[in-house]
């Protein structure tokens, strides 16, 4: 079995910076990429932020951040990623950008370097597709916030081999997260379970059913969500809600899954949620206040 040393990540936003904390605090030397030298330091600076507030609520030592953060390398360009050992491509939920990703890291991996995806609706197979190694191909979906949320979701696409499902499934379980199985179906099993939810949410603040608030404290304290849908649907960020509600409903042809026009809105507005200070809620100020 390949043994994995050092993990590329592709896209240094609120998934791949998580991404690579927890694989940092792992062990593993990590490669963060984005569109430019300059995000992807941004990025590293956003973990280091993210570990010394470990450190200050007593979860980690001193020694541990400094030495996870000194693991981490900002990169600039494919050509880094070729001592890598896995790649995840945790950038834009949009399968033009993934693929255009795929096409130009491949040429640069190692022929026995595994690469994984972390999209949360697009499938896998087809993504593997684009891949010049669809039977080193998978998914691997963590959750938001990555260093807190414990599952991670593994997908095979049509073509993965088992060797390959076997290094993710170890690589996973030594990052301390714990591991369920989906078939390659739009969404998988937890988006295609909850963002139904959270786009019934929208419906029924579109229908003017009840508020912002009225609806996310109904579900937190009637259903007794840690969140409610709206907040949590911020926290996701609304592009990423859109696409995935556009993955079911073209994937599975069913209208129960069309995307709520006021979500529609908010993403062509730029209101895409916490990661742009606006979204159900505006951020801007010292604390959230619902938009509508
Ligand atoms: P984000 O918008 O915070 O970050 C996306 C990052 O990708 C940005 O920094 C962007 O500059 C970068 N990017 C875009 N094109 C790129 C390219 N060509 N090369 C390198 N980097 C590029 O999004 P996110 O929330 O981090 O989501 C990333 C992925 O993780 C998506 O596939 C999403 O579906 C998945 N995901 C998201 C969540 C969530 O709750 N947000 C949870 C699980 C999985």
């Amino acid at each position: 079995m390949l043994e994995i040393r050092t993990v590329g990540v592709v896209g240094a936003g609120q998934m791949g910076i998580g991404i690579a904390h927890v694989v940092a605090l792992g062990g593993y030397d990590v490669l963060l990429l984005d569109v430019s030298l300059e995000r992807a330091r941004a990025g590293v600076e956003r973990v280091g932020a993210n570990l010394a507030r470990q450190v200050a609520s007593g979860k980690l030592s001193e020694e541990q951040r400094a030495a996870a953060l000194a693991r981490i390398t900002p990169a600039d360009g494919a050509t880094a990623l070729k001592d890598a050992d896995l790649v995840i491509e945790a950038a834009t939920e949009e399968e033009a950008v993934k693929r255009r990703i795929f096409q130009q890291i491949c040429p640069e991996l190692k022929p026995e370097a595994i690469l994984a995806t972390n999209t949360s609706s697009i499938s896998i197979t087809r993504l593997a597709s684009a891949t010049d190694r669809p039977e080193r191909f998978l998914g691997i979906h963590f959750m938001n916030p990555v260093p807190l949320m414990k599952l991670v979701e593994l997908v095979r696409g049509i073509a993965t081999e088992d060797a390959t499902f076997q290094a993710a499934r170890t690589f996973a379980t030594r990052l301390d997260k714990v591991t369920t199985v989906s078939e390659d179906f739009p969404a998988f099993i937890v988006n295609r379970i909850l963002m139904p939810m959270i786009n019934e949410a929208i419906y029924t603040l579109y229908e003017g059913v009840g508020s912002v608030e009225s609806i996310d404290n109904s579900m937190r304290l009637g259903a007794n969500h840690p969140m409610g849908p709206l907040q949590l649907a911020d926290f996701i960020g609304l592009d990423t809600c859109l696409s995935i509600m556009q993955v079911l409903h073209d994937g599975l042809a069913d209208s129960k899954y069309r995307p709520c026009p006021l979500l529609v809105k908010y993403v062509e507005a730029g209101w895409l949620g916490r990661k742009a200070g606006r979204g159900f809620y505006d951020y801007r100020g010292a604390s959230p206040v619902p938009t509508r």
